[in-house]
């Protein structure tokens, strides 16, 4: 695991103390992040924090953006990896009242259909469940994708042809200024593993909730499909091994893992990150990979499945 202390430091000593005098929830500094990512390597994050309420929240992005510190929302670490330099900078995870889920809300209330708004820090898996227990049918796809409501709703996370973002009738947004925006679903660019406003002015806006329109159905028949669909994501996907999923996004028209297996690049390893010979398109960590390996593996699977291909495979993975 990268050292903290090679990280760069953004934050002045007076800032630190500034933060740590008025931030009332949890604070770690010089975070190594593999133990927040689940390919479980990264450099240091100077800060990372949990914000619980939204007035917390919209007052924290305030004072970042006053004092010109670097800052980004994560959610549970299943798409992202902390460069080995480390994040010079403050990490945000959201809990407390952005774990909740409700029913109701403004909506398309069409015949069958009901609205679930939920907080950007909920486990996806919670809401899976919560979904079938409550008869609620349209989110099964989502079975077994790791991490939190925010961000699969920012990477339009999906799977076996559906996308988070389908379902979607409206996002509530924090901006850059700390100011909350809800955005109905004609406002929203929703694309191929992204979401955002169309609006510009809010580019990096954080999700803070997501009003999701879904179907009413048999809850029993809800659980079999999603238990079906884990089933299926077992037999094909490496399990028990630190991953990110599919690292790279599919180019139009194919899929990485067939570009990448037909380059021959099954079992091709650079330090301890390895490209699994069970899935071609996820790189897992066997256990002592450090950013710079994954990275480092990263680019030679690009640089040779072009040569290969003429594709040039773009990471689905945000690397911070
Ligand atoms: C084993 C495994 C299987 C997977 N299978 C799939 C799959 O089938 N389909 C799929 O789409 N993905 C899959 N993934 C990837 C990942 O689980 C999803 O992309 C997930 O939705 C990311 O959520 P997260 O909370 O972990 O986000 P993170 O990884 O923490 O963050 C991802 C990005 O979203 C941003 N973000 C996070 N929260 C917010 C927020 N509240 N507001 C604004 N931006 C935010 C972050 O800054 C970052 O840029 C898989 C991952 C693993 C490990």
């Amino acid at each position: 695991m990268e050292q903290v202390s090679a990280a760069r430091k953004a934050m002045s000593m007076e800032q630190r103390q500034q933060l740590a005098s008025f931030w009332n929830g949890p604070l770690q500094w010089d975070v190594a992040m593999g133990a927040h990512c689940t390919l479980r390597a990264g450099g240091p994050a100077e800060a990372l924090l949990v914000a619980s309420t939204l007035p917390e929240l919209c007052r924290l992005i305030g004072w970042l953006e006053g004092q010109a510190i670097r800052w980004r929302v994560i959610g549970r670490g299943s798409n992202i990896l902390v460069g080995s330099q480390g994040f010079a900078g403050v990490l945000i995870t959201l809990g407390g009242e952005f774990c909740d889920i409700r029913r109701g809300g403004s909506g398309s209330a069409q015949p069958g259909m009901e609205t679930v708004r939920v907080g950007a820090g909920c486990f996806a898996g919670k809401l899976v469940g919560w979904c079938a227990r409550n008869g609620l049918a349209g989110l099964e796809f989502m079975a077994g994708i790791p991490g939190s409501i925010g961000g699969a709703v920012s990477m339009n996370a999906g799977a076996w042809g559906g996308e988070i973002g389908a379902l979607v009738e409206a996002v509530t947004f924090v901006d850059r200024h700390g100011q909350v925006h809800e955005m109905a679903r004609q406002e929203l660019a929703i694309s191929y593993r992204r979401l955002r406003p169309l609006d510009s002015e809010l580019c990096g806006a954080v999700v803070v909730e997501a009003a999701l329109a879904l179907k009413q159905g048999d809850p029993q028949e809800i659980l079999d499909r999603c238990r079906d669909l884990i089933a299926r994501r077992r037999a094909k996907q490496p399990s028990g091994v630190a991953s990110a999923g599919s690292f790279f996004k599919n180019p139009p028209g194919d899929s990485a893992g067939r570009l990448i297996e037909a380059a021959g690049l099954k079992g091709l390893q650079r330090g301890g990150a390895l490209v699994s010979t069970k899935h071609a398109n996820f790189i897992v960590n066997t256990g002592s990979a450090t950013a710079a390996d994954i990275t480092e593996l990263m680019r030679e699977v690009q640089d040779r499945v072009y040569r290969f291909s003429g594709i040039l495979l773009e990471p689905e993975v945000h690397l911070l």
